[in-house]
């Protein structure tokens, strides 16, 4: 079980996320509340990145013991985040490169779950990937491999709901016991999928916040039935089934 968010909408410090919120990611790291799926603490790794850019700040261990990263959320702010706390799936490495979000440049990505069997499982999967391609991924780790299945379906441009919606059906048919949470932005929409693990949303017609766990008691969180995917941005959700 890793934890993850994303928001949208007027400039906010990325400490109001990270650490300030009465349950922040760094409170879900030592004590997330909502952990069916497996796994107790996320403490392996963690990573945000934002617009514009994206920028990309992520590393290996416990998200409270970094000094660096409350300097660096204190002073950035921006519109648009992505950022995840990580519980190292068992058997796969425990190292800065394998934290997520992932980016292409263009778009940040996370994945919360695991695929099962790994990585026979997905063995036919990944031979539709150009080799280079899996020469040069960022971390011999299952959602690695999801981002550089996902990234190359983005660029055919392909509706990105559509390219999670697909993997997510593949991924499922190789590997039946996955869990498959994905999240992504461009800056400007939320894509994420509920498989296995919680998703909730927060909507208030100026800003969206879709993250594993509610971040505080507003009981204005809503949370996405599993097995659906959610299209977001500041002034419209859609969540339609999987
Ligand atoms: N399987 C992924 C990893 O090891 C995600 C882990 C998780 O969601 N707990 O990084």
């Amino acid at each position: 079980m890793c934890r993850h968010l994303a928001y949208l909408g007027p400039a906010l410090r990325l400490d109001d996320l990270l650490f300030d919120a009465p349950d922040s990611l760094e409170r879900q790291a030592y004590a997330p509340q909502l952990m069916h799926g497996g796994g107790t603490i996320n403490v392996d790794g963690y990573g945000v990145g934002w617009f514009p850019g994206p920028i990309r700040y992520r590393r290996a261990g416990p998200i409270w013991a970094d000094a660096n990263l409350r300097q660096l959320a204190m002073t950035t702010l921006s519109t648009a985040f992505l950022a995840a706390v990580r519980s190292a799936t068992v058997g796969m490495p425990v190292v800065d490169p394998a934290c997520a979000p992932f980016t292409d440049g263009t778009w940040l990505f996370s994945h919360n779950g695991r695929v099962s069997d790994w990585p026979e499982s997905v063995a036919e999967l990944a031979r539709t990937v150009p080799v280079t391609d899996l020469l040069t991924m960022d971390a011999p780790v299952d959602s690695a491999l999801l981002w550089t299945l996902v990234r190359r379906r983005l660029e055919t441009g392909k509706n990105p709901a559509d390219v999670l919606v697909e993997l997510t059906k593949e991924v499922v048919a190789a590997a039946p016991a996955s869990r498959l949470n994905f999240l992504m932005t461009n800056g400007s929409v939320i894509v994420g999928t509920t498989w296995t693990h919680s998703l909730w949303v927060l909507h208030d017609g100026e800003s969206v916040t879709l993250a594993s766990e509610p971040l505080d008691g507003d009981d204005a969180w809503r949370e996405i039935p599993d097995n659906h995917v959610v299209v977001a941005d500041p002034s419209t959700v859609e969540v339609r089934p999987i």
